[in-house]
């Protein structure tokens, strides 16, 4: 048994404990309350302490922290265009070492669970997706891997280069036997996996419909890219006679087991669409500065009922982005747009935990402070510089994320005052820097 006490608890599914405590016992939290816990157990004192639920990552290709910096200024389809040249050239080494770095930067932003797309799988060079998995086991994260895929080469009218696509036959069967090989639908499962086409620009409609037809067979979520610019709405109209949200509709790749990277350009349609089907979205808001994709309407769709986590997105469309940060941003962007009073600091801290808990279809295991649920907890340190603002939930998300003091994922400590403890900061440091070096000289 392990207690934190005397420490500032943000339940998120109920009311704020100014001064509490949370019990764990295993993987699992057994009790919270105010004041001091009677029970026996080992004590972690929480004081000037802010307890939020671990954070939820929704997207993210890990596999592009070995290629960050490219293209610094270019739309989605320039940097897409000049990255897919670098990703053909990766190799299992590369994805272990970039996703260790990725793994360990997210952990130290304060996130217990981390999903991942990865899409290309260059021929011959080792189980790109093994790799991953066993650098998230290292990291101690829970992890959500979405066996992505492109089946639509330049020849067939898409934008990758045909050297980085796969033939939709060859994709469908590859994701089955990952999904079988690796998906434990456990209540506290380390390891999900999810099936996750690129998207509609780079995937033919047969595989985006078989894929979610083999989703849905196997009982796993499906992910993918919407939305994301107006150069893919052109695109859209152009190939399909529709915009991106009512062509995925028409694939079937609606409803409450999809969660959706992006959705900037929504219609009033899309919005109600979203809000009836249960369909989620993966928020970015750094990516989406960062490649002038735009500022999504997160707060049209809260309001809609729809299901919003957050996501740091590829660390080469939004360099080194932790994740709570975030929060900031995307509360600064909505108010940018919509005013004041469109994204306050508890509902961006939602987004980031009970929303990317609906996204992932966890609701029932992470995402709140709650007996019953999976001990993922962050300890945030809001005393020192911090303590000049009386409310903690202001202190920690409106200016410079404060120190990470404690990281539990499933009760087990990942990071320590601000570094990692299951592997060394150094470790995850230099793989990512190998990483990026083995990729771009060979
Ligand atoms: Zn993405």
């Amino acid at each position: 048994m392990i207690v934190i006490e005397n420490v500032y608890v943000v339940t998120v599914s109920g009311a704020e404990i100014p001064s509490g405590y949370i019990a764990i016992d295993g993987d699992r939290i057994v009790a919270v309350g105010a004041g001091a816990y009677a029970g026996e157990g080992e004590r972690i004192d929480g004081r000037g302490c802010l307890a939020t639920p671990g954070l939820v990552n929704t997207h993210h290709h890990l596999y592009q922290w070995a290629s960050q910096g490219v293209t610094p200024d270019g739309t989605l389809f320039e940097w897409l265009v000049a990255s897919y040249r670098l990703w053909a050239r990766m190799d299992a080494e590369v994805v272990h070492g970039a996703a260790t770095a990725g793994l360990g930067w997210l952990a130290k932003s304060g996130c217990t669970t981390a999903s991942d797309h990865h899409y290309i799988f260059p021929k011959g060079r080792g189980d790109l997706f093994d790799a991953e998995i066993q650098a998230a086991r290292e990291v101690g994260v829970r992890f959500h891997p979405g066996r992505g895929s492109m089946d639509r080469g330049q020849s067939a009218g898409g934008l990758p280069p045909d050297e980085v696509v796969e033939s939709s036959d060859e994709i469908l069967a590859e994701t089955e036997a990952a999904v079988r090989k690796y998906h434990d639908p456990s209540f506290g499962s380390m390891l999900r996996i999810a099936v996750a086409p690129c998207s509609p620009f780079s995937v033919s409609g047969r595989l985006m419909v078989e894929s979610a037809e083999l989703a849905r067979s196997l009982g796993v979520r499906l992910h993918t890219h919407a939305a994301e610019t107006q150069d893919e709405d052109e695109h859209c109209r152009e190939q399909f006679g529709m915009l991106p949200v009512e062509y995925l509709e028409s694939l079937g790749w609606l409803g409450p087991d999809v969660w959706l990277a992006h959705c900037v350009h929504l219609t009033d349609t899309d919005i109600q669409r979203f809000a009836a089907t249960g369909t989620g979205t993966a928020h970015c808001p750094s990516s989406n500065g960062r490649l002038g994709a735009g500022i999504a309407r997160i707060s049209d769709l809260l309001r809609a009922g729809a299901p919003v986590g957050l996501g740091v997105d590829g660390a080469a469309s939004s360099e080194m982005t932790p994740l709570a940060g975030e929060i900031r941003m995307a509360m600064l962007l909505q108010r940018a747009r919509y005013g004041p009073t469109a994204l306050t600091a508890r509902q961006a801290l939602e987004l980031a935990t009970m929303g990317g808990a609906r996204c992932l279809g966890r609701a029932d295991e992470i995402g709140s402070l709650e007996p019953g649920k999976l001990a993922d907890i962050a300890l945030w340190r809001v005393d020192g510089f911090y303590s000049a603002i009386d409310d903690p939930v202001v202190a920690f998300a409106y200016g410079q994320t404060p120190p990470l003091a404690r990281l539990l994922v499933g009760g087990r400590t990942v990071v320590e005052n601000g570094e990692l403890r299951t592997i060394s900061d150094q470790t995850a440091a230099k793989a990512g820097s190998a990483a990026h070096h083995r990729l771009l000289q060979s």
